[in-house]
């Protein structure tokens, strides 16, 4: 079994515990990996202190050639990070590919974005010379969730990087193999020791002494609110700032006009997509009542015919992360049920046979969900869709607002009109029309409304979160 160290300050670190990593297609263990305390943490967060001095010097073009050299390190690295993703995650081995590639094209893109990331200058009179720039925070945290631990990785640590950032990272315990493998490629890239740190363990012991450690300047955080709630107590007590990507409900909203030759493919997977382990997840199906039927038979079917199996047979539906997650699907599934919902295909846990031993959930489609019942307002995290019809616009909106997220949302109609209304009236981060996602979306401006979060990260905007704007005044 393999045994995976801690990277901290360019040297593998292990610890006298340890924590197990299962694989989620046949839940056995496949990796060891240190289990770090107060010590780890606190050795980690003085290399990054100490590595931030010089750093923050670096001239930015040479900041963008190391950057550049790590997304070629990934890229040279492609198959054996896909593999490993797959194997950790459960994901179908063609998601962990392209969750590789947009790894290395977060490296490139902020490599890129930084060296074009200017101040400005104010115009306030004659006599003064009034001017901005960008600083780096010092010491940034960075804990991250289980369902892309590749890509949330590149997608908080380019930009901190880029703009001159030390960082320490606690990736989630269920997958943190490629994180301490992309670390120590950074290094290889040319990063000076210190820059990134890699600390393994668990949110309660390492991800709490990293997110209270008094010499951290800004938190990162993804993942639950619940959690995200616990770090930005942690982040106001010390008075520094945070960015919180959360979880979400999201709609996908299907107009009487759609196309459903676009729709259908779309919203399958919105939702399948990661065993519905996505935060931005299309979980919700808002449909109009005109088109309810339709979509509601269309789906089911290709629900029924969906090819599951273990991730690196690649099929195309992988495992939930774990035996605990498919555990709260089920029990969402079935409160749905016990309210009066109708299950129209699946609802159940594979149990018995080859992937018995694995955490595999059945593609599960929910009619006549009550839009205010726990299905319909909370994150159920597996591939679980929830019907609701609507009758009118005004209708889908506030169905669409109905609930306390607000990450993404897309809405699919031929109608200009409509859907321009429906950008400004959803109330959430992104709003696709005709579409859902973008292709992973590095270059777009990322984060939620609402208790979906706060801050951005991706696209030049998530340059900002990781810098600090200082004006300076000259009188001439
Ligand atoms: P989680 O909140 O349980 O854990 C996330 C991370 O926080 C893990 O590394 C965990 O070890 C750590 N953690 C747990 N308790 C902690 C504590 N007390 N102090 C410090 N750290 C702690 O989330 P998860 O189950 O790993 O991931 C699923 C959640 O992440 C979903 O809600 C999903 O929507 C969200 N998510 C959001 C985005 C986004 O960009 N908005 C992206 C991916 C996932």
């Amino acid at each position: 079994m393999k045994q995976t160290a801690a990277f901290i300050d360019a040297e593998s670190v292990e610890t006298l515990n340890t924590a197990a990593v299962l694989d989620p297609s046949s839940g056995k263990a496949i990796a060891q990996t240190a289990d770090c305390g107060p010590d780890e943490i606190d050795r980690a967060v003085r290399a990054a202190r100490r590595a931030s001095r010089q750093w923050r010097r670096v001239a930015v073009a040479e900041r963008a050639r190391i950057l550049r050299r790590i997304a070629e390190l990934i890229k040279r690295d492609e198959a054996d990070l896909a593999r490993l993703e797959a194997l950790q995650t459960g994901k179908p081995l063609k998601q962990a590919r392209r969750d590789a590639e947009l790894t290395a094209r977060y490296f490139d893109f902020y490599a890129s974005a930084v060296e074009t990331h200017y101040g400005s200058s104010i115009p306030l009179n004659a006599d003064t010379m009034i001017f901005t720039e960008w600083e780096p925070h010092g010491v940034t945290a960075h804990v991250i969730p289980w369902n892309y631990p590749m890509q949330i990785f590149a997608r908080t640590i380019a930009p901190a990087l880029a703009m001159g950032n030390c960082c320490v990272l606690k990736p989630a315990e269920e997958a943190p193999l490629t994180a301490v493998r992309l670390a120590s490629l950074a290094f290889e890239a040319g990063l000076p020791a210190g820059a990134l740190n890699v600390v393994t363990g668990y949110g309660e012991t390492a991800g709490a002494a990293l997110t209270g450690h008094d010499d951290i300047d800004h938190i990162s955080f993804t993942g639950s609110v619940e959690v995200g709630r616990i770090i930005a107590h942690a982040a106001a007590n010390r008075v520094i700032p945070a960015t919180m990507e959360l979880g979400g409900k999201s709609p996908n909203i299907v107009f009487a006009d759609a196309d459903l030759e676009r729709t259908v493919p779309g919203v399958i997977n919105a939702i399948l997509q990661n065993a519905g382990q996505t935060c931005s997840a299309g979980s919700r199906l808002l449909v109009h009542e005109s088109v309810h039927d339709v979509m509601v038979a269309r789906i089911a079917q290709a629900f029924a015919n969906v090819e599951i199996g273990p991730a690196l047979n690649d099929p195309a539906l992988g495992p939930l992360i774990s035996k605990t997650q498919r555990g709260r699907v089920m029990s969402f599934v079935e409160r749905a049920r016990s309210h009066g919902a109708k299950i129209v295909v699946g609802g159940d846990a594979l149990n018995g046979g080859v992937l018995g031993d694995g955490f595999f959930f059945q593609p599960t489609l929910i009619d006549n969900v009550d839009p205010y019942s726990a299905i319909g307002q909370e994150e159920v995290f597996g591939p679980v869709l929830a019907v609701t019809p609507f009758r009118d616009i005004d209708e889908a909106v506030r169905l669409a607002n109905g609930t306390d997220y607000g990450l993404v949302a897309g809405v699919w109609t031929r109608d200009i009109g409509t859907a321009h209304r429906m950008i400004r009236e959803v109330l959430a981060g992104q709003v696709f029309v005709n579409t859902y996602g973008a292709s992973g979306g590095v270059e777009l401006p990322f984060g939620g409304f609402k208790r979906s979060g706060y801050g951005r990260e991706k696209g030049a905007e998530g340059l900002r979160s990781f810098a600090q704007i200082k004006t300076g005044v000259v009188a001439l």
